[in-house]
């Protein structure tokens, strides 16, 4: 064998394990309780964190979210260790239940800081998703993202404040690429929690009656793992033409479409989505965004001309259009 694929089947045989394992864990507590990472959704679809208790095992993720969730894991180690290694004092925490709501957390550390215990929890992410988060330094900032996954971030944290009786906690983000770092305080907010724990009432009354709320289509249907168990394929055609998960992808796209005047970074942002376009065919959306990707065979000659026949080939040319939908869908 190919000491390459040899190499490969070894690793892919590793991520296979981890999932195994994580998906079994995974789904005896998420039956059990609503978890504390989960509760941002209360904000976008009460059908997806009943759907959560009911039937974990009907969430689709992507391999690419599946390599995606060990690669956070990891990049959780690495920065748990720095935190140990410049000295910050670290407390033993266990998970929590909160029984009355069926809520269960276990946030990724406890620090202390300037005498005060702060909940924290660490977030890796790509150069892309960085540059967006970067931008925010509270949590009610995060909470107006556009994206689902950043928007959910601090709803996380806000439990883990009441759970863990803080005034504040903070999730700290790494680029995965660069190494950078960026902190968000997210303080308690009785508010926000008090309209957290009304939608989970309804989301506990509705699992002990194994009654499923109806499907309302919503901008988070998207992105949801849910989004086969509730819409039948022609469904889903007519309200969108096709969507493509690429949260990277996406934000580079936004990216792209907010930096017009800088001509240099524009190039840049266009040929590095171009490149990445290669991967795809056919016509899609991204998040606002409308792609047309076109594959067809150029024959090119590279010898002169009365030879041209001779070193004829055949190459692949993709051509992409993207068309910024300007947030109307
Ligand atoms: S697909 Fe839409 S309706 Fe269904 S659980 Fe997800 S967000 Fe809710």
């Amino acid at each position: 064998m190919d000491v390459c694929q040899e190499l490969m089947t070894k690793l892919d045989s590793l991520q296979k394990k981890y999932e195994e394992e994580n998906q079994e864990s995974n789904l005896v507590d998420t039956r059990k309780y609503n978890r504390a990472s989960s509760l941002g959704w209360a904000f976008d679809c009460q059908r997806y964190l009943v759907l959560k208790r009911l039937y974990p095992e009907l969430e689709k993720f992507t391999p690419v979210q599946k390599r995606r969730f060990r690669e956070g894991k990891i990049q959780e180690l690495l920065m748990k260790e720095e935190i140990r290694a410049v000295g910050i004092p670290v407390e033993k925490i266990d998970p929590l239940v909160w029984e009355k709501y069926q809520i269960r957390g276990e946030v990724d550390d406890i620090i202390q800081l300037d005498g005060e215990k702060y909940p924290i929890d660490y977030k890796s992410c790509s150069a892309a998703a960085f540059a967006e988060v970067s931008q925010a330094s509270t949590g009610q900032e995060l909470m107006k993202s556009k994206y689902l996954w950043i928007r959910h971030y601090p709803a996380q944290l806000i439990t883990y404040n009441h759970l863990y009786d803080k005034a504040g906690g903070i999730l700290l983000f790494k680029n995965k690429e660069s190494g950078e770092k960026h902190p968000v305080y997210v303080e308690r907010n009785d508010g926000i929690m008090g309209q957290i724990l009304e939608v989970i009432n309804d989301v506990n009354a509705c699992v002990a009656a194994a009654a499923l709320p109806a499907a309302i289509w919503c901008d988070a249907c998207k992105s949801c793992g849910y989004a086969e168990t509730c819409w039948k394929e022609e469904e889903r055609k007519e309200k969108e033409i096709k969507r493509i998960e690429d949260q990277d992808l996406e934000l580079l796209l936004k990216q792209r479409e907010d930096c017009r005047e800088e001509h240099e970074r524009y190039e840049k942002l266009d040929a590095q989505i171009k490149d990445i376009l290669k991967n795809y065919h056919g016509e899609f959306n991204i998040g606002d965004f409308k792609i047309k990707v076109s594959k067809y065979p150029k024959i090119i000659y590279e010898v002169p001309d009365d030879l041209k026949k001779q070193y004829e080939k055949v190459i692949e040319i993709t051509r992409s259009t993207i068309k910024y939908l300007g947030g109307a869908l």
